[in-house]
């Protein structure tokens, strides 16, 4: 009988509407798991939900403009792009500085660098800042933090309300894998950290938390076959990187949808700082703060779909960034914040309501930051209007300036010399006041003594101390 069956006609058509159903069951599946659609005035009222959960995916050394999402002409980040088309995205982003624990300093506490006093490789975040992680642990959040950069260690001051900071042991990297910067060697790659954050879901996600990854292989140029995608020069294999860390998110971001927790969880792309390829005679970063270095994305994925991406092009930066999303939270605000939230700049986007006026923004390192016998010189560019100036100190307490007519040259490709000198004179006033300013209510930056293993640790990132 059995071999009857195996023969007749009728076998196979009961099979292939088995197969039907199944599929079909599989995508209601699916559908159930996925967001509510909602209207954008939906972001103002997230403060109303109950449990909702926070991932912020931090992707070191990212400059947005190579993001497919940003519209380069390469699709680098599928998965981050989809995001970004149901969520909400800020235009013209930068960070606060081209170094990993200057610019995350700035970013967590919402002060600029000459505020939070971090700028040289001794310096710490005082214990005395309020960090976002505290003002979520206090609000019932569970906070755990994945992070591969030792920059942001937590002798640094960055673990500061986080009940876990965690680096992953580094699992045995795939043949896959490529790494193609000779200079680094930090172990293992951002899949120890997705597979991580992937047990923590598993074991906490019933639990209101706020997750904090933040990914190092864009930074170390680290990718795979499969996303080998766009040649051999060092600019193609950083964005074969981006594609490779893009993937590792839509994993994550996979797992969410399958446990239904996507629904109660607000997603945030951003990064650190960007990265140079000689647009200004120099490659890497954490040297200068020309646009490629400090031109960043940020991207908020919501637990539910905007039928239309929602784009700010309001100028913003990282000081911003807590500050907004605490305010949408409605949380505790940090006290004395440079920063502050962009809440109308949101409203504005969804054509609701006016406008606001564009503020300055500034972006700041220490030339010698890693050199302890070298006096600090600074750097600092302010972005105003359609300007921006690039001032610096130079040898022997001089100092430099470059203005830009940033509106229309945002690769800063030519300075504008000396055609516009009351606009190049405020300019330099900003600059100037800005390096003036008084440090944060809490002080100044403790100094730690580095011990050896975190110099090599700090070696491993590719840069030199001394
Ligand atoms: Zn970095």
């Amino acid at each position: 009988m059995w071999n009857r069956l195996i023969k007749s006609r009728s076998f196979y058509a009961v099979v292939l509407v088995l197969m039907l159903l199944a599929f079909a069951l599989s995508q209601v599946k699916l559908e159930t798991n996925a967001r509510p659609l909602a209207s954008p005035e939906a972001i103002g009222q997230l403060s109303e939900l109950e449990d909702l959960n926070i991932i912020f995916i931090l992707i070191d050394t990212l400059r947005s403009d190579r993001l497919s999402a940003y519209g380069y002409s390469r699709e680098t980040s599928p998965e981050i792009d989809a995001l970004a088309t149901d969520g909400l995205r800020f235009a013209h982003h930068m960070s606060q500085s081209s170094w990993t624990k200057c610019s995350m300093a700035s970013m967590w506490t919402a002060h600029y660098p000459v505020r939070t006093g971090v700028t040289r490789s001794e310096d710490a975040i005082s214990s005395e800042a309020r960090m976002p992680a505290e003002i979520l642990q206090d609000a019932g959040y569970k906070t755990y933090a994945l992070w591969r950069n030792a920059w942001v260690g937590p002798s640094f001051g960055f673990s500061q309300g986080f009940e876990v900071y965690h680096s992953p042991r580094a699992s045995a990297v795939p043949p896959s894998v490529r790494r193609e910067k000779p200079t680094t060697g930090v172990a293992g790659t951002d899949w120890d950290i997705i597979q991580s954050a992937k047990d923590f879901l598993l074991t906490h996600g019933q639990e209101k938390f706020f997750l904090y990854l933040h990914l190092m292989d864009v930074h170390q140029y680290v990718y795979d076959q499969d996303s080998a995608l766009f040649g051999t020069s060092y600019s193609d294999i950083y964005d074969n990187s981006i594609r490779w860390v893009d993937r590792l998110v839509g994993v994550l971001v996979e797992d969410l949808d399958r446990s239904g927790l996507r629904e109660k969880t607000l997603i945030i792309v951003a990064s650190d700082h960007g990265e140079a390829f000689g647009e200004h005679g120099r490659e890497g970063h954490a040297r200068d703060v020309y646009s490629e270095v400090v031109t960043t994305p940020w991207i908020v994925s919501f637990p539910f779909r905007l039928a239309e991406p929602l784009v700010v092009e309001a100028p913003s930066e990282n000081v911003d960034l807590w500050p907004t999303l605490l305010d949408l939270l409605g949380l505790d605000p940090i006290e004395g914040a440079d920063g502050r939230s962009l809440r109308p700049e949101i409203a504005a986007a969804t054509g609701n309501a006016e406008g606001v006026e564009v503020e300055k923004r500034f972006a700041h390192i220490d030339q010698s930051w890693g050199r302890k016998k070298v006096k600090p010189q600074a750097m600092v560019a302010v972005t105003d209007g359609p300007y921006r100036l690039v001032y610096r100190d130079v040898a022997r307490g001089a100092r430099r300036a470059e203005l830009y007519k940033y509106e229309s040259d945002r690769r800063e490709s030519e300075p504008i010399g000396v055609s516009e000198p009351e606009v190049r004179k405020r300019m330099i006033g900003l600059a100037q006041s800005y390096l003036e300013q008084d440090p944060a209510s809490w002080g100044d930056a403790p100094e730690i003594e580095l011990d050896e293993a975190q110099l090599q640790q700090l070696r491993a990132l590719g840069y030199q101390l001394d």
